[in-house]
């Protein structure tokens, strides 16, 4: 085993550390404080930059202008992107990732053909409708229908929570066509464009966190689509949305390191400048060991982040549950690591100009986000106890 990165994972650490400090992380605090309509401006202004150096096309093939990069390369890319502003890489991962992977996996050449260069580009923003006011955790009860008729669907429902709903060209959507069925067979998922009508989006959310990415909802009122939007194969929608949920579980896992090492980068440098009965905060014991438990939380973190990444590269039957893992250490290494941060800061943590402030309430949503952690400790036990079981 080596635990090396590449001369060209090192690279894209360098290039995108680079180009992330000088041009993202600027526009973090500016993003987290505008007003909804600025926010949808900037954000998509920050998308099209990630996409010109290459962060939307790391995961596509180059027939539609990606890069096809490993899952590892990606991971340390994100790390970089969601150090310098966590809305930009959560924006960035709901269009090319929970849009444009299932796109990827089970879309039609001519599906592929007509989104994936666009979202590569940064130029067409794609968002995944899944959760629904009644059904989150529990994915498998979501009421949306899909009515066939003559050679369109119908579709009817509302999905919520949905990231980039407001700036989106074109939606996933998953519907029951067959509730006899049950999710297994009876889920349709459908390409829905901007524009269609009965489609429309609600007012986005005032969030905790993440306020650089707009979340709203998705309303599908007898809105009818063609057959040529079915994703895949009538009744592969449930699949296809767990499978897709594996990549966004490495992926909310890369954002909450990202967070925890900007929180770790703060905190240091904060405790060696801020001074307290005659010297440097840092050499107090209590805040130099918040320090080290921050450093190992985030390495601990980045080798989850790195082994599951790795495992699904390599198609390895564990790749679930090892996204899982990574999932509920990042998120919750996070949460505990953004606590420190604002503690090490004292009275000025707790101040919107610092950004330790911003970073605590972003750290939130990795806990919830792509299955809460409770889930993922559901899953974890399910596999366990399956593996173990005498
Ligand atoms: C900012 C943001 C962006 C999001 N983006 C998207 C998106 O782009 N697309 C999308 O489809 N969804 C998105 N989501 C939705 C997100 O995936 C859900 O919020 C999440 O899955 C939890 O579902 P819920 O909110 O309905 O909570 P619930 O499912 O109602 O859960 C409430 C609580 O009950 C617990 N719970 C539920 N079932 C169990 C159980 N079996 N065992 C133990 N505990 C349980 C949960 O862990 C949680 O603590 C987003 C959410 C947020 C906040």
């Amino acid at each position: 085993m080596n635990y090396d990165l590449t001369p060209e994972q090192l690279s894209i650490k360098e290039n995108f550390s680079k180009f992330c400090t000088k041009e993202i992380e600027p526009r973090a605090q500016i993003l987290d404080k505008a007003e909804h309509k600025e926010v949808e401006k900037l954000i998509k202004e920050n998308i099209k930059m990630m996409a010109g150096i290459g962060f939307l096309g790391m995961g596509h093939d180059e027939a539609y202008g990606g890069t096809n990069l490993d899952l590892i390369s990606q991971a340390i890319a994100g790390e970089e992107v969601a150090a310098a502003c966590a809305s930009t890489f959560l924006s960035c991962g709901a269009s090319s990732g929970l849009f444009g992977m299932p796109l990827k996996m089970f879309g039609t050449e001519a599906q592929k053909k007509k989104y994936l260069p666009g979202i590569i580009k940064g130029e067409l923003i794609g968002c995944f409708g899944l959760t629904e006011p009644g059904a989150g955790s529990d994915a498998a009860s979501i009421k949306t229908t899909a009515v066939k008729k003559g050679d369109k669907w119908i579709l009817n429902g509302t999905k919520t929570f949905i990231t980039n709903a407001t700036i989106a060209d074109a939606a996933l959507v998953f519907a029951y066509n067959d509730k006899e069925k049950g999710p297994g067979a009876g889920v349709t998922c459908f390409l829905v464009d901007k524009g269609t009508k009965g489609f429309s989006v609600s007012k986005p959310f005032d969030k905790m966190g993440f306020r650089g990415s707009p979340t709203a909802e998705l309303i599908l009122e007898d809105c009818e689509v063609p057959e040529s939007a079915v994703l895949g194969q009538v009744g592969n929608g449930f699949i296809q949305a767990m499978q897709t949920l594996e990549y966004g579980r490495i992926g909310m896992a890369t954002v909450c390191l990202g967070i925890a090492a900007k929180c770790l980068q703060h905190a240091n440098k904060y405790s060696k400048e801020r001074n307290a009965f005659g010297k440097p905060i840092n050499r107090f014991q209590e805040v130099s060991f918040k320090l080290a438990d921050m450093m190992i939380m985030s390495d601990v973190a980045r080798l989850l982040i790195y082994q599951a990444s790795w495992a699904k590269e390599t198609k390895n039957p564990e790749s679930a549950v090892l996204a899982s893992v990574a999932k509920v250490w990042a998120s919750e290494a996070a949460t505990q690591i953004s606590s420190m941060a604002v503690q090490v800061f004292g009275g000025y943590g707790y101040i919107k100009e610092f950004p330790v402030e911003r970073l605590y309430r972003d750290a939130k949503l990795g806990e919830i986000g792509e299955g809460t952690s409770e889930i993922q400790r559901v899953l974890i036990a399910k596999d366990l106890i399956r593996k173990y079981a005498a």
